[in-house]
């Protein structure tokens, strides 16, 4: 599913806003005394991404009143929609989404129509002894794939007769799948998934935190970003605005530089901080009067590189029927390409008539050095893997390339430890809240639900600090 949209274009609304019209005078505080009732300030939210904007929705919806800080000259973070001439349009980052109930809600709230995937994007591939083969959808279709070998399919069946277990340490996802299932399903179920979603590796991530649903099943047994924008008061957004410092107390104390202008400093008061932020800008960032850095652990957080390459073809260029979302390469096929999504077949819009646009993703956590090739070797080696695995002939029309230097947090084995990291800032500084995709989950709906609820715990009164990990 993706959203019909032109995040990169999203700037702060200029118009009345339809909600929490709050009198201008709360956007514009600034070295606000020293009061006791800080009740009444706004909540500042640091970051722009959908977590931020998750967050500034909700306290919109409340009539709290809030300031928003992003310090790039746009809304949206890693979501991104570029749209280039000729009638090709693509996504930079996150192409699609899952509609879980809490999203549907957001859109109906929004009045937004999801656009969902095509009905001919119905297969996923997945490459198996050099051939994309489809991935099977029930128990009846993965018993007859040609995916697994018979061993493999017997293995899961002994899975059931399993008893509940109760695991005291976490172990790595590979190896939690493989201890049910058998490392066949590992290489090739688990680990081209992995890749797909993490750009990880399956042998170093944490099933506790990477996939906590699996661990306690065990136990137990129009644009999505330009609504959101538009729904916020006037005045609540302030881009170009990067957050330098904050200094906890009753009131909070600000301090950001413009990014555009003269870089002047500025400071303001806040009732309480939510850090949408991505590891590397929570590690960085001075929180204390004496500039300390509580959360400076978090520069450890695995962040591996990606290149996500949109190619375009002519129709007649690619012999294979692309009749899929997708196709993922496990990483025992040996080759250079992590996944490649089929976005002409999964949406209407991307290509111009008769061509096809594929993104085409390479590097993550087991082949970093790909997410960094120039483009011309690169696209040499990713030709290469899509003429064998997909019957591409000749020079693509068009080529977009979008490096992430820092893509897609890592919930590795330990990852514990920066969650407690997180645990600890917050317990120390109430009126702290921290979430996003370092702490709550990667996807596009967990960094929603994360938003949501730190706008939550911000206005509640002040109460013993607790663990908010997902
Ligand atoms: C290549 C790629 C593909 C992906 N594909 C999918 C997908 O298909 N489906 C899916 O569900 N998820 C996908 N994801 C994951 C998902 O996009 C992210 O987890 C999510 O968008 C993170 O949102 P966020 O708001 O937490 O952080 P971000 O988007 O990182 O936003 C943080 C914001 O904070 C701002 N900022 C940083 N420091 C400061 C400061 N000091 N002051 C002010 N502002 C600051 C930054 O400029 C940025 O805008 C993908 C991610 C990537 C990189």
């Amino acid at each position: 599913m993706c959203f019909v949209g032109h995040p990169s274009e999203i700037r702060p609304p200029n118009r009345k806003s339809r909600l929490a019209p709050f009198p201008i005078s709360v956007y514009s505080v600034c070295s606000v005394g020293n009061s006791s009732d800080t009740s009444q300030l706004p909540v500042a939210i640091i970051g722009g991404g959908i977590t931020g904007l998750a967050a500034a929705h909700r306290l919109a919806r409340q009539g709290r009143p809030f300031r928003l800080f992003e310090s790039s000259d746009r809304l949206g973070g890693n979501i991104r929609t570029e749209h280039h001439p000729d009638g090709w349009l693509l996504e930079a980052g996150p192409n699609s989404l899952q509609l879980t109930p809490p999203v549907a809600a957001l859109l109906d709230e929004l009045a937004l129509t999801p656009l969902t995937a095509s009905p001919a994007a119905k297969n996923r591939y997945i490459v198996r002894n050099g051939s994309p083969v489809p991935a099977p959808a029930s128990p009846p279709a993965f018993l007859q794939s040609p995916l697994f070998s018979l061993p493999a399919k017997l293995r899961l069946f002994t899975d059931l007769a399993r008893r509940p277990r109760n695991r005291t340490a976490d172990i790595s996802l590979a190896d939690f799948v493989g201890s049910h299932f058998g490392h066949e399903l590992v290489d090739y179920g688990l680990r081209p998934f992995v890749s797909g979603v993490y750009a990880g590796d399956a042998s170093q991530l944490s099933a506790r935190h990477s996939f906590p649903s699996l661990w306690e099943a065990e136990r137990t047994h129009g644009s999505l970003i330009r609504a959101l924008a538009a729904h916020l008061p006037d005045g609540s957004v302030e881009l170009n605005a990067h957050v330098t410092g904050l200094v906890p107390g009753q009131p909070w104390k600000l301090s950001w530089r413009r990014t555009d202008a003269d870089h002047a400093p500025h400071t303001a008061s806040f009732a309480a901080v939510i850090l949408a932020l991505p590891a590397a800008s929570l590690a960085s960032l001075p929180i204390g009067a004496m500039g300390e850095r509580p959360l400076a652990d978090l520069a450890d957080v695995s962040y591996p590189p990606v290149s996500s390459l949109f190619i375009g073809y002519k129709r007649n260029q690619v012999s294979h029927p692309l009749d899929g979302f997708g196709m993922l390469i496990p990483p025992a096929e040996h080759r250079s390409v992590l996944g490649v999504l089929f976005n002409s077949t999964l949406f209407p819009g991307r290509a111009p008539a008769d061509h096809v646009g594929l993104t085409v993703m390479t590097g993550g956590a087991l082949r970093p050095d790909l997410a960094h090739v120039d483009d011309d070797p690169l696209l040499a080696l990713v030709q290469n893997d899509l003429a064998e695995l997909l019957g591409v002939n000749g020079d693509p029309v068009f080529v977009r390339r979008n490096v992430w230097p820092r893509a897609i947090p890592q919930y590795n084995l330990g990852y514990e430890r920066f969650l407690d990291v997180i645990d600890r800032a917050e317990n120390a500084h109430p009126g702290l809240h921290i979430g996003g995709n370092v702490r709550n989950g990667i996807s596009v709906p967990n960094c929603l639900a994360a938003g949501e609820t730190l706008a939550s715990r911000a206005t509640e009164p002040a109460t013993e600090p607790s663990s908010q990990r997902s």
